[in-house]
């Protein structure tokens, strides 16, 4: 970003760096409207920055890393004159004709439309240990973690697609990933429960929901209980990766948006149109069923358009009032 005009009056403003916000910024700064990307300081190109090969994305034939994949968008939306922040966003002012948003270091930007792109949050067990623990065997993201468990037997919790990646993903250090799954059967896309199911260094432990953690200042075991028989035991692993889906990130408007029984912020029909007028929502953050990249990317498109709508209606009225 070279410089925060904060003293104007923007056309919009994107908050959050993930494929929603990114492709909302590509179509905003085509059609003129100079958006500001406030991407965030360290979850910048949200959930992909923490995947390896993204296969399924349109357009990569032979598949793209998911930090490629997002530094791929955000030049993209930069080549089109669209400003990114990397700071994040400490509160929202979104009612009104115009906007308020403000940073940590007491910034403030004033626009007249929003796209909140906050995506989600990893999903945690819940359990005193699990935090305790954290940072010292107990992880989110065999991207950035699993270099340190070479040669070590692992657990990953959960049974659908996430887990199934990072188990995948960790055999590549472990000597042994121990996937620990609540039901016996697994939620994750078939060709991805077919590829774990058939690793020979995975193991899978049915049935079963993790009721502790053993270690005092390192992870020195997983203590599951069977859900069937009751029957509580250890499992000997030095790391835990818990993969067991995510929330929408909400904190910072759940109390002036509506939101869904799901928790996700509540847009009408297709739209990306809020409960707010101006206040547009995209990505995971609204979505509890697809959270792909792809319908991200397409939700930000919907989501620019609508802003172009939304602001060429406020011209229109002030131009004939
Ligand atoms: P998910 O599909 O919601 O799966 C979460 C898993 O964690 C489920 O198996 C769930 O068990 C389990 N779980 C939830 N809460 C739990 C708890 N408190 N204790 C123990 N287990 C718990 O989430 P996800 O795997 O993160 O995937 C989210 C979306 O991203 C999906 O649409 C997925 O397809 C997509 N994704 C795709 C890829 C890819 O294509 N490469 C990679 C990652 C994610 P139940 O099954 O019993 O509910």
């Amino acid at each position: 970003m070279t410089s925060a005009q904060n003293d104007e009056i923007r056309d919009v403003i994107i908050v959050g760096s993930g494929p929603s916000g990114y492709t909302a910024a590509i179509y905003t700064a085509r059609a003129n409207l100079k958006p500001l990307v406030i991407a965030g300081s360290v979850t910048a190109g949200g959930e992909l920055m923490n995947t390896t090969d993204v296969e399924n994305f349109p357009g990569f034939p032979e598949a793209i890393m998911g930090p490629d994949l997002m530094d791929n968008m955000q030049k993209q939306a930069e080549r089109f004159g669209a400003e990114i922040l990397f700071d994040d966003v400490t509160a929202m002012d979104l009612t009104g004709d115009i906007k308020t948003l403000s940073l940590a270091d007491g910034t403030t930007f004033r626009t007249r439309s929003v796209i909140v792109s906050t995506g989600s949050a990893y999903r945690e067990l819940g359990l005193e240990d699990e935090k305790r623990l954290s940072g010292h065997g107990v992880s989110w993201c065999a991207t950035c973690d699993g270099f340190f468990f070479r040669e070590q037997n692992i657990a990953v919790i959960g049974g659908g697609d996430s887990a199934m990646e990072e188990a995948l993903f960790l055999t590549k250090f472990a000597s042994k990933v121990t996937v620990v799954h609540r039901r016996n059967e697994l939620r994750a896309s078939k060709i991805m429960a077919d590829r774990a199911l058939a690793h020979e260094k995975i193991d899978f432990v049915w049935d079963s929901e993790v009721v502790g953690i053993n270690g005092d200042d390192k992870v020195q075991g997983l203590v599951v209980k069977n859900r069937t028989s009751g029957e509580e035991s250890t499992l000997d692993v030095t790391g835990i990766f818990v993969a067991i889906g995510n929330d929408p990130r909400v904190d910072l408007v759940k109390d002036q948006l509506e939101l869904t029984s799901e928790g996700t912020i509540a847009v009408e029909g297709r739209t990306s149109k809020t409960s707010l007028p101006g206040v547009f929502a995209a990505g995971d953050v609204i979505d509890s069923t697809y959270r792909q990249a792809i319908t991200a990317a397409a939700s930000g498109c919907a989501a620019a358009q609508d802003v172009e709508h939304y602001l060429a209606n406020v011209n229109e009225s002030v131009a004939t009032a």
